[in-house]
């Protein structure tokens, strides 16, 4: 288990891998950034471990949850996947839109 703090991009100049609480380019304070980062990956950790019990309604909540702190792609797709085998096709077409817009 590693405990390297989690790499941020500032929100202020866009500068990417940020480790530190202020950006090491601007100064931007990066911690509340960082604690909802944080909030999210433990949220996918969270959805990922819901997959693996094949609890699927479970992971479609932690990724929707993971999602609602930071829009990134694997949270569509995870939620996308959960969505599908969950037969609602609504959800599943909804997350994979979002999935697609969210790519980078
Ligand atoms: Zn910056």
């Amino acid at each position: 288990m590693t405990t390297k703090p989690m790499e941020v991009t500032c929100p202020a100049c866009n500068k990417g891998g940020q480790t530190q609480t202020a950006c090491a380019r601007c100064g931007c304070d990066l911690t509340g950034l960082r604690t909802v980062a944080e909030a999210a990956s433990a949220a996918m950790s969270a959805a990922r471990a819901a997959l693996r019990r094949t609890d699927w309604s479970g992971a479609l909540d932690q990724a929707e949850a993971s999602w609602q702190l930071l829009h990134q792609p694997n949270a569509a797709r995870l939620a996308f996947l959960a969505a599908a085998v969950l037969r609602d096709t609504a959800a599943a077409l909804r997350w994979r839109r979002r999935a697609s817009t969210s790519d980078e």
